[in-house]
């Protein structure tokens, strides 16, 4: 496996390997490795020739005082999981952005709600990062994950709206033994915040089967869901269509619920798909 830190080292080459026909895939991270990416990453092995995957925790994406300086970081560990990945290139950048960089990518209307109403600057962090690195590794097919459901369609979003000739794959949101999503900011919780963190899962599965079930009042089920979670504070328990993440009144057809709560100081994210009976016909 490659190791590579300079971003235009990395990119030329890719930019060979693409002449030579190769087929590059791209699995773009922030480190500290769960089986949520390596799930990534095994996607998108048999779809490439040559598998990049990059790991950069972007300032760019992190509001004023949020974790940044204290986000998870494992560099040999994140190396080994590569390794036994398959990964052919591991990209991981001291410094990504070159000096002067004054460019931002803002997909809008997708980012106004759920994540983007308590962070305003995320979104536009993750697609300045995500377009840099496509222009970097130039990538025939890149695998993101439904855990960050929301990241996933706005993603989607800029590489139709700037035709990039992208494909963008979704993988399946991975969960712990409990349910739990994996996610590295996991590594934040102490035993109690974790066993309470089950919550959040559960009262997703709860709506997922209540939906199944044939309850369709989106504020009946809400308010249901609400009553489960044992967090310290609720971000936003929301349900909305698939596509355009608008809130629904009542569910005609696939939809998603999405929430974020806070356990102390730690804020985690989770999503679960609702299939109503009239689906299945
Ligand atoms: P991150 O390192 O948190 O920026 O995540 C990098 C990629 O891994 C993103 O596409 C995430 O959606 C994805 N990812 C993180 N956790 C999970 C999980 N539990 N299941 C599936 N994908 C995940």
């Amino acid at each position: 496996m490659q190791v590579v830190t300079d971003p235009l080292a990395l990119q030329a080459d890719c930019l060979a390997r693409r002449r030579r026909g190769e087929r590059i895939g791209f699995v773009p991270t922030m480190g500290y490795l769960h089986r949520g990416h390596t799930s990534l990453m095994e996607l998108a092995r048999p779809r490439c020739d040559h598998l990049v995957v990059s790991i950069y925790v972007n300032p760019l994406q992190f509001g004023a005082g949020e974790d940044l300086d204290r986000y998870p970081r494992d560099p040999e560990g994140d190396r080994a999981a590569c390794e036994r990945a398959g990964v052919d290139c591991l990209f991981m950048p001291t410094d990504l952005y070159p000096p002067g960089h004054s460019t931002r990518v803002r997909v809008e209307g997708l980012t106004a709600g759920l994540c983007g109403a308590s962070r305003p600057t995320h979104f536009e962090g993750v697609t300045t990062v995500v377009a840099r690195l496509f222009g970097l590794v130039q990538p025939d097919v890149a695998v993101f994950g439904e855990k960050d459901y929301q990241q996933l369609a706005v993603i989607r979003r800029m590489v139709r709206d700037l035709a990039m000739p992208i494909e963008i794959l979704g993988g399946p949101l991975i969960r712990d033994d409990d349910g739990v999503a994996l996610s590295s900011r996991n590594a934040y919780l102490d035993e109690d915040q974790r066993r309470r963190a089950r919550s959040i899962s559960r009262a997703l599965a709860w709506l997922a089967d209540a939906v199944a079930g044939g309850e369709v009042d989106v504020a009946t089920l809400l308010a249901r869901a609400r009553a489960r979670l044992d967090v310290d504070r609720i971000d936003y328990l929301e349900i909305v269509d698939p596509d355009e993440l608008q809130p629904l009144a009542r569910i005609s057809g696939p939809a998603r619920a999405l929430a974020a709560a806070w356990l102390g100081r730690t804020r985690l994210i989770d999503n679960v798909a609702l299939v109503p009976p009239s689906a299945h016909r």
